[in-house]
């Protein structure tokens, strides 16, 4: 195991974590929101309005930046336009609990309708811009949606004549309402706001009721429909003041895409629940543009994931010389395993630890997390929240010893947690097999101090010779190798031991592929690992399959490496 790093952060939100972790209730967290008097509540409320009763009233809530668009907006403006477009869903009629989908790039205007679409107490589905038609109509097919709002570029991915229950299309920027005689209503955004009033009632609903409903990821099989309701802010807000450790001055940027619960929980609800400033920006990834967005804008918190870090370190350390990235104060990642090479590369070239932290879409906020008050150890995920319980759990519930690799569970009734899955109770039962714990899918192990380490997910584990072999520690020491710029590793059926490791990699820039390197790996490993670690196999190829969350995707390398089926891919990058 890697060395620890003492914490690097002045004075940061969150107290001595023994001590935090002892006395902490969720019940203390929850008298900050409006229910404590009124018993009902509105995450848009809460997040902006309140704000606006106070001094932060004209702070900059968003920072909104691409190649066209630079724009500010305070707590005020997103008042006002979300009740402007909370007004147009009620005039177009759209109810409490309908599901309004929103189908856009990044733009202020989707996070105007996701305000305003809470405000009504409507459900928002978020989309990622990428998708094309089948992911597309899956999803709106799946919730039900009775309303869209999309750009006029977008709108031929959506198949709406085939679509019965999409009454409403509203389309955002310049083009021309689609002549036709189906059964959908279209409006145009920008003519509805400018006839909307300002001033808009708040639906104030049950903190039991719908906020969102967003899609998984794709890595492991079709994307599940992961509803969460109001309730959730409890825990957004705060993990977000104390994982994020947003202070008022902060700005802070998270990369992930509204599309993505990351891009949500921590790019809307979790900052601004803290009358933090957000930067959002539009746009593709590449080095030189989000060195010079964190330069312009003064970044000071970033949250972004392994696979941006990997491509920003494969870049070279040169490219950050060009750059003032001196506002940087606190670096977080999440999404997929973070290798501890990344973490040791984030030290040297920014000064600051990369903290890495753990979730997912179905848990709808932080669990684990390495903390700004806590000493972190690299290639960790870091230890539970407070009021949070992990246990790693043997197939038939009971908990492992430590050190052991199991099935990484938590104790059920966090206060963002799932409630459905939207039209599959039985998958919902899934996650739930063990009487009051949720089962993750993913393994790990714990060690005596309670940091939590990711070894891989259920379905990738790899049976080599009798031994268990978590993808990710292998997958970790061939990122070590100075070649390698991502690695992903399977298992593959053998007569002899039941498995073999083959591993799939990307090289650094400018390196090529080779026999010799292919096999310099694979002795790497055995003599950095383990012998039964070692990859029997090495692939060097020019990319990885991923998702469009940037998650590599095992098993589409396993179906090819197979020859079987390869499932739904509506969520995998070109
Ligand atoms: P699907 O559920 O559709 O297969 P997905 O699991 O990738 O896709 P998400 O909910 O976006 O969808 O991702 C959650 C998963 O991401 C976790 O279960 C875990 O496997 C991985 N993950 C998230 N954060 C980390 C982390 N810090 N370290 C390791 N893995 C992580
Ligand atoms: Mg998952």
């Amino acid at each position: 195991m890697s060395q620890i790093i003492a914490p690097q952060t002045d004075k940061p939100n969150m107290p001595p974590y023994e001590e935090v972790y002892r006395n902490f209730d969720w019940k203390e967290v929850e008298k900050n929101f409006s229910w404590h008097e009124t018993g009902k509540v509105n995450m848009a409320y809460e997040a902006i309005d309140r704000h606006t009763e106070t001094w932060r009233k004209n702070k900059v809530a968003l920072y909104y930046s691409d190649a066209k668009r630079n724009e500010k907006y305070t707590f005020q403006d997103l008042k006002d336009l979300s009740n402007q477009f909370a007004n147009v869903l009620r005039k177009i009629g759209v109810q409490k609990g309908e599901r309004v989908f929103l189908f856009m790039p990044r733009s202020p205007e989707i996070y105007v309708s996701l305000l305003g679409t809470i405000k009504v107490g409507a459900i928002a589905g978020p989309l990622f811009e990428a998708f094309m038609e089948q992911a597309v109509r899956d999803r709106l097919e799946n919730s039900d949606a009775s309303a869209l709002v999309t750009t006029p570029e977008l709108l031929p991915r959506v198949p709406y004549k085939e679509l019965p229950a999409l009454k409403h299309i509203i389309l955002v920027g310049d083009g021309e309402i689609p002549n036709d005689d189906g059964d959908t209503k279209f409006y145009i955004y920008q003519k509805e706001m400018n006839e909307a009033s300002r001033e808009a009632e708040i639906e104030w609903v049950d903190r039991e009721d719908g906020l969102i409903l967003h899609y998984t990821s794709g890595s492991t099989g079709k994307p599940k429909g992961v509803l969460h309701v109001h309730n959730a802010m409890i825990q957004h807000y705060q993990t977000a003041k104390w994982v994020l450790d947003l202070k008022e001055d902060d700005i802070f940027w998270c990369t992930a895409d509204p599309g993505w619960v990351t891009g949500t929980s921590y790019g809307v609800f979790g900052p601004w629940l803290n009358g933090a400033s957000n930067l959002i920006r539009g746009g593709r990834f590449s080095p030189d543009d989000w060195y010079a967005t964190i330069e312009k804008h003064r970044v000071t918190v970033w949250l972004s994931a392994p696979t941006a870090f990997r491509r920003l370190m494969a870049a070279g350390d040169e490219k950050i010389k060009e750059y003032d990235l001196s506002s940087l104060r606190h670096i977080l990642s999440v999404g997929e395993p973070l290798n501890a090479e990344v973490v040791h590369w984030g030290r040297r070239v920014y000064g600051l630890s990369i903290h890495d932290h753990w979730w997912m879409t179905e848990t709808g906020g932080m669990l684990i997390a390495n903390y700004p008050s806590m000493p972190i150890k690299p290639g960790s995920m870091g230890r539970a929240f407070p009021g949070i319980e992990v246990a790693i759990l043997d197939n038939e519930g009971n908990e492992v010893p430590r050190g052991q690799m199991g099935s990484l569970c938590i104790k059920a009734g966090w206060p963002s947690m799932m409630r459905k899955i939207w039209k599959n109770e039985k998958k919902y039962n899934e996650y739930f097999q063990f009487p009051g714990w949720y089962i993750s899918g993913d393994l790990a192990t714990m060690d005596e101090e309670g940091y939590v380490w990711f070894q891989g997910r259920d379905d990738d584990v790899i049976m080599t010779s009798g031994e268990r072999v978590g993808p990710f520690e292998v997958e970790s020491k061939l990122v070590e190798h100075p070649a390698v710029a991502e690695a992903a590793v399977i298992g593959k059926p053998d007569p002899v031991r039941g498995e073999i490791i083959k591993a799939f990699v990307s090289l650094r820039e400018g390196l090529e592929k080779s026999e010799e390197l292919a096999e310099e790996l694979k002795i790497f490993v055995r003599k950095g690992l383990a012998a039964h670690a070692a990859p029997r196999e090495v692939e060097i190829r020019d990319s990885l399959p991923k998702t469009r969350s940037g998650k590599i995707m095992r098993r589409v390398l396993k179906a090819w490496e197979l020859g079987l089926p390869t499932g739904d891919l509506s969520t995998m990058e070109e």
